[in-house]
C-alpha cells in the first residue's frame, strides 16, 4: 500500500526518524499493518499489525536510531491476513535481504513451490515473500546484488513497486510495474516512496519512475536504468505542495 525508503547522505544518519515520519504521512491511504527494516551491519526488522502508532512505540525500544539506510511499508493485505508476520518488510533465509512491495505477484504460488523445493523456508503467507528469496537465490548462484535483483524481478508476473535493502550495504534497489514509485532528492538524503507525501517535508525535488525502470540509490547518487541496464537521463521536477 505505502512505501518509503531512505539513504542518508548528511553524515547524521536519521533513517529511523525519516521512515517513521514517512509512514505516518502515508496513513491516509489506509492500511492494516506497518513495518521497517534498517540496514546496518545487520538488518533490524520491526513490524506490527495495526496502526503506525503501535510500530512507532515498538521502534523506540527495538530499533537503532543511528542508521543511515532503511525501508518502510504500510500494508493493505491481499495475500495472507493482517498479522505481525505478514506485515512487510519480508526477508530471505539469511536475514540479510529485506523487501517491501506494493501490488500483487500473480504467479507467487508457482515461484514459492519452486523455491521451497530448493530448500527455502517461508515465514509468511504473503505473495511478497518470494521476492527476497528469489534475490537470495541469485546471490547464491554468484550474481552481484543488482543482477540478482533484476533476475528476481524478471520472474514476477503482476503489479509491483518493490524496494530492497541489504545488510552492510548503503544501497537501495527498486523497480516498478503498474504501481507508483517516486524518488525524492534532498540535501540530507535520497528518498524512495509510493507517493510524494512520504517525504515532502524533507524535499520537493522529485523524479518519477516509469514502468520497467530500475533505480539504485546510494549516498553518492541515484542512477536509473532500463531493463537492459542502460542508464536513463531522468528529469527532476519541483513539486508545488500545498498540504
Ligand atoms: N500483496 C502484498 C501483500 O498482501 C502487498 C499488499 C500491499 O500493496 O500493501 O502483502
Amino acid at each position: 500500500c505505502g512505501i518509503v525508503g531512505y539513504v542518508d547522505r548528511s553524515g547524521n544518519p536519521a533513517a529511523l526518524d525519516v521512515l517513521d515520519t514517512g509512514l505516518s504521512s502515508l496513513e491516509y491511504r489506509g492500511y492494516d499493518s506497518a513495518g521497517v527494516a534498517l540496514a546496518d551491519d545487520d538488518l533490524t526488522v520491526v513490524k506490527r499489525e495495526g496502526k503506525v502508532e503501535a510500530l512507532t512505540a515498538a521502534l523506540a525500544t527495538e530499533a537503532p536510531d543511528d542508521v543511515a539506510v532503511g525501508i518502510g511499508h504500510t500494508r493493505w493485505s491481499t495475500h495472507g491476513p493482517p498479522s505481525d508476520t505478514n506485515a512487510h518488510p519480508h526477508t530471505d533465509c539469511t536475514g540479510n535481504i529485506a523487501v517491501v512491495h506494493n501490488g500483487i505477484i500473480e504467479n507467487y504460488d508457482t515461484l514459492k513451490a519452486e523455491l521451497q523445493e530448493r530448500g527455502h523456508v517461508f515465514e509468511s503467507e504473503t505473495d511478497t515473500e518470494v521476492i527476497p528469496h528469489l534475490i537470495e537465490d541469485g546471490l547464491d548462484r554468484g550474481c552481484d546484488r543488482e543482477t540478482a535483483f533484476r533476475g528476481a524481478i524478471d520472474r514476477l508476473e503482476g503489479s509491483y513497486a518493490v524496494v530492497a535493502t541489504f545488510a552492510d550495504e548503503n544501497e537501495l534497489l527498486a523497480t516498478r510495474q503498474d504501481s507508483p514509485l517516486v524518488v525524492g532528492l534532498g540535501n540530507d538524503g535520497y528518498y524512495l516512496a509510493s507517493d510524494v507525501p512520504a517525504f515532502i517535508e524533507y524535499t520537493d525535488r522529485v523524479t518519477y519512475l516509469e514502468d520497467g525502470e530500475f533505480v539504485r540509490v546510494t549516498p553518492t547518487g541515484v542512477s536509473v536504468t532500463d531493463i537492459e541496464g542502460t542508464e536513463i537521463e531522468k528529469s527532476i521536477s519541483t513539486i508545488d505542495w500545498d498540504p
